[in-house]
């Protein structure tokens, strides 16, 4: 019998390589997709989904705990960090079996193992049960994603030193965690464990926390913070690591160029991420890595003749699952022969759960400024948007709208407040399709809902002020 050969080889399960499996089989193509762990990547078992399904349980808790002014009184109030545990497991499994079931539906072969190029057309696959098989196939996609990056000279130890993927299996609350760096991670977990109950701080090296967001999210988020008793120190450089068996004592230099000690129960290390390009016979396929180990690539994903990299694993940048999935089905219908159109990284949406939420999508101000537009911007609060005092959430947040004054396209959309991961789709769409305020303007928003709060911004953008302000 003749050696089977695949339309398709996927390396990597997560939201890259199980949505380019989903998109192969619909048009036709017989595929094979390598995974040595769980099903779904990092994003459905260690990340997206396992956190925000932890960080619904903080946003009721702190719900609950402001019942008073919506008259529910419940007393004896507590939390069960191992009920939270539970929750995420549950939402983690169904989403995991919701793979597994696709790949079914799909008749998407999945083999269980860890996958290497091995010459023109194969992949080779050290068996999770023993054993070794070699796939042939016509192309293949390499969607090994990435993992949590170390502190220079600090391993994780799950205990006192803590990666994501530690801090989404805690037994008990930290009575302190200090986590550095406050990119998307470290902010999310700080505002979860705050609101379980730990003492949170947060270091930042650069000059301010969140540091990817427009500069008033971040000065937003700061005072957000502050209120719930989370600490931030951004401008902060760390200069060491002092790991005891009962505490982590870190020594920072300040913004301030003053050194402080911080001595907390567990540490968070949240600072970015490594590729998973090692061990998996890049090289000798001809795929280039950058200094940083990420693969590059062209705009249609490919990474060497037949072979196409997609996700966490590659140089180009948003790192998130919706790109992953994206890049996923540019590369399977560029392999297919489909005419594609590459992706806007500049137009790709950014949503961080924290409490309070931000999501953003396009130029920042500051960065429209560098790049020579003269720019007009249009602001409008939460604390003036009658669904967010329903809410009873208008506390902090606002959206703010960037646009070109020239031609009046819309730029950037950032938004910190309630339920604003949401709200985003809107400036998805607005960049997507080249609005401009005025058009922006022409949507006529219903009332009374948080997303008015966009159309005001719009009325801010092309006249000045707002209506409800
Ligand atoms: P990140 O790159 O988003 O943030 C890391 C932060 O650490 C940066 O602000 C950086 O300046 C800072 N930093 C680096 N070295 C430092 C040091 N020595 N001291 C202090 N600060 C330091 O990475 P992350 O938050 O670790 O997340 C990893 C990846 O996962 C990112 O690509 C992120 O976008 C993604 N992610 C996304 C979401 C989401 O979309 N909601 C949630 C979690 C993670």
């Amino acid at each position: 019998m003749s050696e089977r050969v695949y339309d398709l080889v996927i390396i990597g399960s997560g939201p890259g390589g199980y949505i380019a499996a989903v998109r192969a089989a619909q048009l036709g193509m017989t595929v094979a997709i390598v995974e040595a762990g769980a099903l779904g990547g990092v994003c459905l078992n260690v990340g997206c989904i396992p956190t925000k399904a932890l960080l619904h349980s903080a946003d009721l808790l702190d719900e609950v705990r402001e019942g008073k002014r919506f008259g529910i009184m419940v007393e004896g109030l507590s939390f069960d960090l191992a009920g939270a545990m539970k929750h995420k497991d549950a939402v983690v499994k169904a989403s995991t079996d919701g793979v597994a079931f696709l790949m079914k539906k799909n008749k998407v072969e999945v083999v269980a193992g860890w996958g290497r190029l091995a010459g023109r057309g194969q992949v080779h696959v050290q068996l999770n049960a023993g054993g070794e098989r070699t796939l042939a196939a016509k192309q293949i996609i390499v969607a090994t994603g990435a993992r949590p990056r170390p502190f220079p000279g600090v391993e994780f130890d799950g205990q006192r030193v803590l990666s994501s993927t530690d801090a989404l299996k805690l037994s008990a609350v930290p009575k302190s965690l200090l986590a550095i760096g406050a990119g998307a991670i470290g902010v999310e977990f700080a505002s979860m464990y705050r609101a379980f109950g730990a003492e949170v701080s947060v270091v930042e090296a650069l000059p301010r926390i969140v540091p990817n967001e427009d500069e008033e999210v971040s000065a937003e988020l700061v005072k957000a913070f502050q209120r719930r008793g989370i600490k931030t120190l951004a401008g902060a450089r760390v200069e060491s690591i002092d790991v005891g068996d009962e505490q982590v004592v870190v020594t920072l230099t300040a913004a301030d160029g003053k050194q402080q000690q911080l001595a907390v129960a567990q540490l968070l290390v949240a600072i970015g991420i490594l590729p998973n390009t090692e061990d998996i016979g890049l090289e000798a396929a001809g795929v280039q890595r950058n200094a940083r180990g990420f693969i590059e690539t062209d705009g249609t994903m490919r990474a060497a003749d037949g072979i196409y990299a997609i996700g966490d694993c590659v140089a180009a940048v948003p790192w998130l699952a919706h790109k992953a999935s994206a890049e996923g089905v540019l590369a399977v219908e560029h392999l297919a022969g489909l005419h594609v159109t590459p992706i806007d990284y500049g137009k790709i949406a950014a949503c961080t759960y924290c409490s309070p939420e931000i999501a953003s999508v396009g130029l920042s101000e500051a960065r429209a400024r560098e790049q020579g537009y003269d720019v007009k911007v249009g602001k409008f609060p939460f604390s003036a948007n009658g669904k967010a005092r329903v809410l009873g959430q208008s506390r902090f947040g606002f959206v703010k709208l960037v646009a070109d004054r020239r031609y009046g396209e819309l730029l950037g959309m950032h938004m910190i407040g309630p339920r604003v991961t949401e709200l985003i789709s809107e400036g998805g769409l607005a960049l997507t399709h080249e609005a401009t305020g005025e058009s922006l303007l022409q949507t006529i928003h219903a009332h009374p809902t948080l997303y008015e709060a966009i159309g005001e911004a719009a009325h801010a953008l092309e006249h000045g002020t707002a209506l409800n302000l």
